[in-house]
């Protein structure tokens, strides 16, 4: 066996699971201790001060800079409490993860003695010198100035040593370069849409709050048996690997008992989870050998969205420790399960409504229904949009996959809803009614039925299913920031809901009451969004013709997915909804299509790499091994025995040979392609080279490799097979 794959399966050997202790067997006791929360903000700060994070977290007012240098100071002189030494603006640029640079609290006072000392000016707005983040051509060179500023909307928290401030992202002038400048901007756009729409019902709403609830899955593998797979740790996936005897086949591993190191790692991951007030309850094992899914209780989009993040951060650094390595792309291995995230999602409102919930009565149940319709349109009218929001290189390798939605957008409701929503599409509005009429339509409404909803009956292969209380949009990759998805779906619904209103406004100047507008324009809306809803299995090969037929689109090629990122309806919601203006909206797409590019690149590079440094010798070796045996065969045996003998040797050869020679042509060509697509400018048209002319090599090479891989001597094959990475314990 070579030794990089011996020493990493002996290491695996020597294994135990550490010894992990909660603070205190009440998980309440230590749970948010790591967060700058109300309590202790009531704690540390001055009323005065405490007021005025209050008001700009509910009224947008600014803090001024006497009351930042009192926050400031509370703020670190709790964070002392916990031994803190530094502090960090902690902010999500437009890779994946996050960003933190660290600065300890040394300060000099006015006659030059070293103090410690945290400053309202350094609490609310830094410059960091953050000029290689992706910015898609927002800054330029010769002002390459980036600034962070302060989102009282997310508590500062605690980590090992350093106090993190959870901060948006932008340039001098003003565009956003990263997630949450967007993302805050879509949740105020929904709420204000959102608030108009519940007016029509209910005058005491005046607030629509959208909630998260995100399950993230991912794939632990062993440290020892990753650092010996160079694919794994440079482009966080295998490029090569003949599948297992023995996989998934048997759906053993599928919420069985997670093994005993795992269980060690997920629980040290929750206990600093509710340290940092993350409300982490789910945890189990998933389909795939070695696949795991955490998740927490929903929370509103933006701090749900932060929890993500540092979610994602505590699992690669505690995962070390437990000797694991977290694996996030959405498909590490061939073959088997790949990796989502999906995204719980719903509104409520200050009133406390779930507004994707039946009502208690006929009024509330209608203005369910107007929600529930306006999803409907919403998907429908944006399905291209919502699939550039989730696309990306990683991703590509499970839609569509037998496993998780197709690149299709559709929505699942369950028979009884669709059943209610039937009705409602048939019966009669289209004319101004007579008091008697009226009268019936209230009736109708009240006949709006007492909706109870059997959600055990789930359809798990829909992108977008509706699930009792809420929407799930699985089509997420497990390494997605939720915000790319929440940003498009808040907004889409803010801007569907804005013209919802406005149809409603329209015919009340027409001289309908405001029931009948309202249900004439509801009625319309579940007629004409109808093609996006489907109950059948969405992984089927009918559903593909299906929803061809039904006008719907089936995007699997990742550029094309991202270029609808500035069609026209795109362009309605995101500059329409002022979530972006067109630079900046330019300037995210060319950032996918750049992050796509290199993606493809690394990997286009790793591969060539390991078939010409790693696979091809070892075959060439064993190949040196067959001819010998040959030779000798042929000086030992008669020229009849011998050839008897050699036959399926020399087929052996031959085919090894054949191998050889097709990666090695093809690793050429690849190389030839590659250099073709780098001379070429246009951000759109090198992510088009790269699909098209070089991602194909990934599959075509590695066909031969895997091939390989069952031919040659498993004794000197380089590196750890699927069977190890997946079962070795
Ligand atoms: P399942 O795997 O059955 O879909 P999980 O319990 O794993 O369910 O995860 C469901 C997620 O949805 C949790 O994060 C949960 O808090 C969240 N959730 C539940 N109700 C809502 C809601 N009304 N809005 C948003 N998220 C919700
Ligand atoms: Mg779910």
């Amino acid at each position: 066996m070579s030794k990089m794959r011996f020493l990493a399966l002996k290491e695996l050997s020597n294994r135990h699971p550490l010894e992990v202790t909660p603070p205190s067997n009440d998980l309440t006791e230590y749970y948010a201790s790591h967060v700058f929360d109300q309590k202790k903000m009531k704690q540390y700060l001055s009323n005065d001060a405490y007021e005025a994070v209050m008001n700009a977290n509910l009224k947008g007012t600014p803090i001024n800079g006497k009351m930042a240098d009192q926050i400031a100071n509370g703020m670190r002189r709790w964070a002392k409490s916990l031994n803190v030494t530094h502090y960090t603006h902690w902010f999500q640029p437009l890779t994946d993860g996050t960003a933190e640079k660290h600065d300890s609290f040394i300060d000099f006072d006015k006659e030059g003695t070293v103090i410690e000392h945290f400053s309202g000016k350094l609490l609310v707005q830094q410059e960091p010198d953050a000029s290689s983040f992706p910015s898609g051509g927002i800054r330029n060179t010769f002002e390459a100035r980036g600034y962070t500023a302060w989102d009282t909307s997310s508590p500062a928290f605690v980590v090992d040593t350093t106090l993190c401030i959870p901060t948006i992202f932008i340039s001098y002038t003003g565009d956003a370069l990263d997630y949450k400048t967007p993302l805050l901007k879509s949740l105020e756009a929904v709420n204000k849409a959102a608030t108009a729409v519940c007016k029509l019902f209910d005058k005491n709403i005046n607030h629509v709050y959208s909630n998260l609830g995100w399950e993230q899955e991912f794939f632990l593998v062993d440290t020892a048996l990753f650092n010996a797979r160079p694919d794994l740790c440079l482009t966080g996936r295998t490029l090569m690997g003949h599948s297992s005897a023995k996989d998934q086949q048997l759906d053993d591993h599928y919420f069985g008992s997670i093994p005993p190191r795992v269980t060690a790692f997920l629980r040290e991951l929750e206990i600093e989870c509710h340290k940092l007030a993350i409300p982490i309850k789910t945890r189990h094992n998933e389909v795939a050998p070695n696949q795991f899914e955490v998740a927490p209780i929903f929370e509103n989009v933006n701090l749900a969205n932060d929890h993500n993040q540092q979610v994602m951060d505590l699992m690669k650094r505690i995962a070390q420790k437990h000797n694991f390595t977290v694996l996030f792309h959405e498909k590490p291995y061939h073959g088997i399960n790949g990796s989502g995230k999906h995204n719980n999602w719903s509104l409520f409102t200050n009133t406390g409504v779930n507004l994707f919930s039946p009502g208690k009565n006929p009024k509330m149940n209608l203005l369910f229904l107007t929600f529930l319709a306006n999803v409907l349109m919403m998907v429908y009218k944006n399905q291209d949009l919502l699939r550039a929001s989730i696309a990306g290189a990683g991703n590509n390798h499970r839609l569509g996959a037998s496993e998780a939605p197709p690149p299709i957008l559709s929505i699942f409701l369950g028979e009884e809803l669709s059943k209610v929503l039937d009705e409602i599409a048939k019966q009669e509005s289209s004319h101004h009614l007579s008091k008697e009429e009226r009268s019936t339509l209230k009736l109708d409404l009240c006949r709006v039925p007492e909706i109870s909803l059997d959600t055990t009956d789930r359809n798990r292969t829909s992108p977008f299913a509706f699930t009792g209380n809420r929407f799930e949009f699985r089509a997420a990759g497990s390494s997605s920031n939720c915000a790319a998805c929440m940003i498009v779906i808040n907004a889409a619904m803010a801007n569907q809901l804005n013209g919802f209103k406005a149809s409603v406004d329209k015919l009340q100047e027409q001289n309908y009451s405001k029931e009948e507008a309202l249900f004439k324009v509801l009625k319309q809306t579940i007629t004409e969004s109808e093609a996006i809803r489907f109950e059948g299995d969405g992984y089927s090969e009918e559903w593909k013709a299906e929803a061809k037929r039904r006008g719907l689109t089936n995007i699997s090629h990742v550029p094309e997915a991202l270029s609808h990122y500035i069609s026209e309806q795109s362009k309605n919601v995101l500059i329409g909804e002022r979530i972006f203006n067109i630079n900046e909206l330019n300037s995210r797409l060319d950032v996918e299509l750049e992050k796509y590019t290199k993606k493809i690149q690394i990997e286009s590079r790793v591969l060539g790499d390991l078939a010409i440094n790693h696979i091809v010798p070892i075959a060439i070796s064993y190949q040196n091994r067959l001819l010998e045996n040959i030779i000798g065969l042929k000086k030992i045996f008669s020229e009849d025995e011998y050839e008897e003998l050699s036959r399926d040797r020399k087929d052996l050869i031959k085919e090894i040979s054949y191998r050889i020679s097709s990666i090695k042509k093809q690793v050429q060509e690849m190389i030839e392609a590659r250099k073709v697509a780098n001379k070429m400018d246009n951000q759109r048209e090198k992510a088009y080279a790269y699909a098209d002319t070089v991602l194909p090599y990934l599959d075509s090479i590695r066909y031969h490799i895997d091939h390989l891989e069952m031919e040659v001597d498993d004794e000197i094959w380089p590196l750890p097979k699927y069977r190890e990475l997946l079962f070795a314990k």
